[in-house]
């Protein structure tokens, strides 16, 4: 039998754990698999593009799992009453084939995203970075923000959106956190000012420049999350060429990421150099660091697993068979008259 977890089975674990462990222990997941990097089948990741948005796939595997995450991105979805990202997935036993957990990933997504850029940023940003601004406040948001809160202890939020509506859901969604202090801001120019780290999030099938050389300073650490797609951008070219530019996995950011608008031979790093100390990553505390984040199968992999543990511990989701489990695996053809017992329904005209 297969675990199946809805979005509320998983909100469910959410809210029995809380988001601080939560992001703590998904941490520890997404980390030890970035650190065992060479261990996974890696490819980028399989893209559906259409006027509105894009549909992709995302697989990956190691000696014992395997893993893939069907996942959308559609930015003018909230205008239907849609999320942008929407996502799910599967973990199976590569022994045998064997699906062990389908879940859903949209509210895993936001979690898992949340962790690789506190990961990445605990790595890349200056120590003892405490202000962040966050721009674009729509459903990735509180997640980014509380991961930095948590993994970081980021105590003041920046925050701006051209819709004023996500930002007082964002601040209404945080207001009762200890420790963390969120203040809103006009502009983009205006909220970066004097921050440590600077998080972009927003969605837009476009070139955007929401970050402009002349709003970096020196120092800062930028989290770009939102560029993710070709043709959706969020870093002007030269905010890119400030600092050393870290990256997930190369092949997919070079077609997906800010990286997209520049030349194909512009050095970048895998972040799992950073983590597994081959690469320095910040080299002075005046540097300005660049996370390219797109979001890699082997962070939903890690969050799979992380899951498939999680729900067993906590005794939630349903089991479901979506693979036969017969007494003879070759009667494929007997289930069909023994359902036809079994369940009137099947039979009713
Ligand atoms: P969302 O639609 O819920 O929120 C996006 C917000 O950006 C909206 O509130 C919108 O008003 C705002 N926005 C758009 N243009 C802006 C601008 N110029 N300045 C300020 N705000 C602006 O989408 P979401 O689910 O929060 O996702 C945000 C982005 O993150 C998407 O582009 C998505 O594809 C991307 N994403 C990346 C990863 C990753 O791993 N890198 C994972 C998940 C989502």
């Amino acid at each position: 039998m297969t675990t199946l977890l809805s979005t509320s089975d998983v909100a469910k674990i959410v809210a029995l754990q809380g988001p601080q462990q939560v992001f703590s222990s998904l941490l520890d997941y997404v980390l030890s698999d970035f650190l065992r990097w060479q261990e996974f089948d890696k490819s980028a990741r399989v893209a559906s593009h259409s006027a509105t948005g894009v549909i992709e796939l995302m697989p990956t595997a190691d000696s014992d799992f395997y893993s893939f995450k069907y996942v959308n991105g559609h930015p003018g979805n909230p205008q239907s009453g849609l999320s942008t990202v929407m996502a799910f997935g599967a973990l199976a036993r590569v022994a045998t084939g064997e699906p062990l957990l389908i879940s859903e990933l949209t509210l895993t997504t936001a979690l898992r995203t949340a962790v690789t850029s506190a990961l990445a940023a605990r790595a890349l940003a200056r120590p003892g970075s405490r202000k962040m601004a966050l721009i674009g406040n729509g459903a990735q948001s509180e997640f980014q923000a509380l991961a930095f809160h948590y993994i970081l202890g980021i105590d003041t939020l920046h925050v701006y959106d051209v819709d004023a509506g996500a930002t007082r859901k964002l601040e209404s969604n945080l207001a009762s956190v200890p420790g963390l202090r969120v203040v809103r801001f006009g502009s983009t120019a205006e909220a970066v000012k004097g921050v440590d780290i600077v998080t972009t999030v927003t969605a837009d099938k476009a070139y955007a420049t929401i970050l402009t050389p002349d709003m970096i300073e020196p120092g800062m650490h930028i989290n770009a999350v939102g560029g993710d797609c070709p043709g959706k951008t969020e870093l002007h070219a030269d905010v890119m060429r400030a600092g050393p530019v870290f990256v997930e996995y190369e092949p997919q950011t070079r077609i997906e990421g800010d990286l997209q608008q520049m030349p194909a031979d512009f050095p970048v790093t895998e972040l799992w150099r950073v983590l597994t100390g081959q690469d320095a990553g910040r080299r002075r505390a005046d540097e300005v660091t660049v996370f390219d984040s797109v979001g890699f199968a082997l962070e939903d992999f890690s969050a799979l697993r992380w899951l498939r543990d999680t729900a067993m511990r906590h005794g939630i989701g349903s089991r479901i068979e979506v693979a036969p489990r017969m007494a003879d695996p070759k009667n494929l053809f007997g289930i069909v008259p023994a359902a036809r017992t079994a369940s009137p329904a099947l039979v009713r005209g």
